[in-house]
């Protein structure tokens, strides 16, 4: 079995409207994501709507309610998220946000994301946020970001020392980390310059993200899109070794959300690794599936 932790479709009542956008793909509709998922054998996906006023409609990914609504179309192979902003319900720390949580769980949502609001991750906004998504046992996967403005995602400093304060501070919500800012603290070397980059070469020393990986059990690592693919890649003996040391809490995702003509990268990584017994299939089964099954109670 095989789901994919990071998905999404495009605004599925104007398709037309993702094909204007220079920034996006095109339409991608729940039709198209499932003739994809088929073409490569993914089971299921959870489907991420965008929210945070940073990254609407540059993609033209659906929002909370499209999701919903199109996700109902095939119940058994799509799972929606829900993305909350940490300003809404009339910006406020004292946001009673869980009230949203429980209504999105209650029409389906299973996790919140993709959360992409470009706020310190310990503004008091994004620990009110926390402190319900805890509550509610909803665990919230995350774009991270290395400043504000000219980006979207949740800010922090090198090394993540913001990660590190609210995943003590929040023992019960489950934080799962995607995007270039986080995937590359695997590396100790990393400069401040390539934070948002796609650095190449050798991993010689290990990152924070070893550490804090280590250290708490509601941490979690979203490989999808480029970021996660290339830190796990670049230098592969330190890759496999990440992915074995952490494969229980690691979850398979691609965040390519276009009909795909190849194989997704992150599947020939995975069915690679398998082949040369670099991981066992119990390694393999967890990050493909069994993690998000646990997390998200599916
Ligand atoms: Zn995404």
């Amino acid at each position: 079995m095989i789901i994919d932790i990071h998905q999404h479709i495009t605004y599925a009542k104007y398709p037309e409207f993702a094909k204007l956008l220079p920034t996006g793909h095109g339409s991608f509709t729940v039709k198209d994501l499932i003739k994809d998922m088929d073409k490569w054998g993914i089971d299921k996906s959870a489907v991420l709507p965008l929210s945070n006023p940073e990254n609407l409609d540059i993609f033209g990914v659906a929002g909370n309610q499209e999701v919903l609504t199109e996700c109902k179309k095939y119940p058994d192979r799509l799972i929606p998220f829900c993305c909350i902003d940490p300003r809404g319900m009339l910006h406020s720390p004292k946001a009673d946000l869980g009230v949203l949580l429980k209504a999105f769980k209650k029409l389906g949502c299973k996790g919140i994301g993709e959360m992409c609001a470009n706020l310190k991750i310990t503004d008091p906004l994004y620990k009110n946020l926390f402190h319900h998504a805890g509550e509610q046992k909803m665990p919230i996967v995350f774009h991270f970001s290395p400043k504000k403005g000219g980006l979207y995602g949740v800010i922090d400093k090198p090394g993540l020392p913001g990660l590190e304060e609210v995943l003590k501070e929040f023992p019960k919500t489950i934080f799962i980390g995607h995007a270039p800012t986080f995937w590359n603290e695997i590396d100790g070397n990393l400069k401040s310059s390539q934070r948002e980059s796609y650095p190449s070469g050798p991993i010689t020393k290990k990152g924070s993200l070893w550490k804090l990986m280590e250290k708490y059990d509601n941490l979690y690592g979203d490989f999808s899109a480029g970021s996660g693919h290339n830190a796990l890649t670049r230098d592969k003996a330190k890759g496999i070794e990440f992915l074995k040391k952490f494969n229980k809490k690691i979850c398979y995702g691609t965040d390519l959300f276009f009909t795909k003509k190849e194989e997704p990268p992150h599947l020939t990584m995975m069915k690679e690794a398998l082949a040369n017994k670099q991981l066992s299939k119990k390694e393999f089964d967890n990050i493909m599936f069994k993690n998000f099954k646990r997390l998200f109670k599916v």
